[in-house]
């Protein structure tokens, strides 16, 4: 993050290095502009401005900047990738990272939808707990690796799991 300019045109001046991003801030925050990670040399601008249209939100926290939807360009490099705390996620072959955060996995695990309940879109478990929703995503994933909870909708929407699936197996285990 290279600091902040009050057009475009003078934020994409401090931004030359692939990688490199800035803010566009005139009496609020207009957009944020990132010169392509992948070498390109393009300059994408990702509007942050919910007044003018489709707006990417922007989460500031200790470690750094995220941004949330991912950046995907549906032209030209078709570069597709996530900021996330100032770190660059590239989403080819996505895979989740493992989250590693125990505290969050508590707070999320005890905002799931019980077992039977609609599922709910980790943006609104996000949104309910002030998280980052690429950080609760992670977390619900890393749950239902854990056997701990249950996805649907494509890995979106998440719930709780059946609490007894260890047990029964066990039964299994000792007949067999
Ligand atoms: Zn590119």
């Amino acid at each position: 993050m290279r600091g902040r300019a009050e057009r475009h045109s003078d934020a994409v001046d401090i931004i030359p290095n692939a990688g490199d991003a800035a803010l566009v801030w005139r009496g609020g925050l207009r957009s944020i502009a990132i010169r392509c990670p992948d070498g390109c040399g393009e300059v994408i601008s990702v509007n942050l401005d919910p007044r003018t249209g489709p707006a990417w939100r922007l989460f500031e926290r200790d470690g750094g900047m995220t941004l949330y939807p991912s950046v995907w360009r549906e032209s030209g490099c078709r570069a597709h990738f996530i900021l996330w705390r100032d770190d660059l996620i590239w989403c080819d072959g996505f895979e989740s990272p493992r989250w590693k955060d125990d505290e969050l996995k508590r707070r999320v695990s005890s905002i799931l939808p019980p077992e039977g309940a609609p599922h709910k879109h980790f943006e609104e478990l996000a949104a309910q707990i002030d998280g980052i929703p690429w950080e609760v995503l992670w977390t619900c994933n890393s749950l239902v690796a854990d056997g701990k909870a249950s996805a649907s909708d494509k890995g979106s929407r998440f719930g709780l799991a059946p609490a007894t699936p260890t047990t029964r197996s066990s039964i299994v285990d000792r007949r067999a």
